[in-house]
């Protein structure tokens, strides 16, 4: 992996550190600013790549949530990404020792009784969206290949992406029975509001098409949901048309539905870091360490967003809410 993201950077002017724990996680850094000149910092995991997934994550009905996070942070800067509260560096931080991290999962798929009986969902793009930057690390090929020689029962190893057709046919298809691909989809004015550098939503519906023609898993994350302003419905109502239109709601597996939700801790930063957002500083109420719409908003955009995804002819089976 580093050969290749020396190949694919080669103007990139290198330096030794010491510790990459001393650099990313230094105090006083500036996520806003970062985030306009990102640097690449390759280094060794030494702590272990996968965590239980949260309670604010969406695991689609699996017995065994985990999470795993080759790569931290985006080249993306979606407004309500909850990076930008969680990590004080905006700088890439790429894992390259990947053969460890295929080995903490054999050891975890044995702990978890994984197979037959009981399924696991591991998502390895939460904190970046991996195929955006195959040419760089290539590790969706790479996670393809293990899951292709392994094939272990009962693991689904979720890619999560926004990218579009041009991107996925740069990064070409990655495939095994044991990957889904899912989509994050919104409503064309909510990406060109709030999902700056990302592929607009024709593009990535094509690419989802594209996806599943060849014959593999794609799923599809109506999340965050957003209802901003007083014509919200009328964004979800074209998204959804635009789905039957194209076929792509009878082709997935599954389409996961939940509202914006950040923990609080986040939230406090993304409000300091962005003090003009409208996001950041929507109405929300607190419950249980995470910021959310109130109970009975979550319930009517949630609900909404569900009827109309029934309607295009996503049966009601495949959608999975996170309230
Ligand atoms: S694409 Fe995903 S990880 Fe990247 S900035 Fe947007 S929300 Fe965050």
């Amino acid at each position: 992996m580093t050969g290749r993201a020396f190949k694919a950077l080669p103007k990139a002017e290198h330096v030794i550190i010491d510790s990459w724990e001393d650099v990313f996680y230094r105090k006083n850094q500036n996520f806003r600013l970062q985030k306009g000149a990102q640097k690449l910092i390759l280094a060794m995991n030494r702590s272990g790549f996968i965590r239980k997934g949260s309670k604010n994550c969406q695991n689609f009905g699996a017995d065994s949530f985990y999470y795993c996070s080759p790569v931290r942070n985006c080249i993306s800067g979606c407004e309500y990404c909850y990076l930008q509260g969680m990590l004080s560096s905006a700088n890439l931080l790429a894992f390259v020792n990947t053969d460890d991290c295929f080995e903490e999962l054999r050891g975890l798929l044995k702990a978890e009784n994984i197979g037959k009986e009981r399924k696991m969902l591991l998502p390895v793009t939460y904190d970046n969206d991996l195929y955006t930057l195959e040419k760089v690390f290539g590790l969706v090929g790479s996670w393809a290949e293990f899951l292709a020689a392994e094939k272990p029962e009962g693991l689904t190893v979720e890619v999560r992406t926004k990218c579009g057709t041009k991107a996925f046919a740069e990064a070409g298809l990655k495939a095994s029975e044991n990957m889904v691909f899912t989509w994050s989809v919104a409503p064309e004015e909510n990406i060109k509001r709030f999902e700056p550098r990302t592929s607009p939503l024709r593009a990535r519906i094509d690419a989802a098409l594209h996806c599943a023609d060849a014959g593999q898993r794609v799923r599809l994350a109506f999340d965050p949901l957003l209802a901003v302003g007083c014509d919200w419905q009328k964004g979800y109502d074209d998204l959804c048309a635009l789905l039957a239109e194209t076929g792509l709601s009878r082709k997935v597996e599954a389409v996961g539905v939940g509202c914006f939700r950040i923990p609080a801790d986040y939230l406090r930063i993304m409000r300091k870091n962005a003090p003009e957002s409208p996001l950041a500083f929507d109405r929300y109420e607190y419950k249980d360490g995470t910021n959310g719409y109130p109970d009975e908003k979550q319930a009517l955009v949630t609900g909404y967003v569900k009827q109309k995804l029934e309607e295009c002819g996503v049966p009601r089976e495949k959608i999975y809410s996170y309230s």
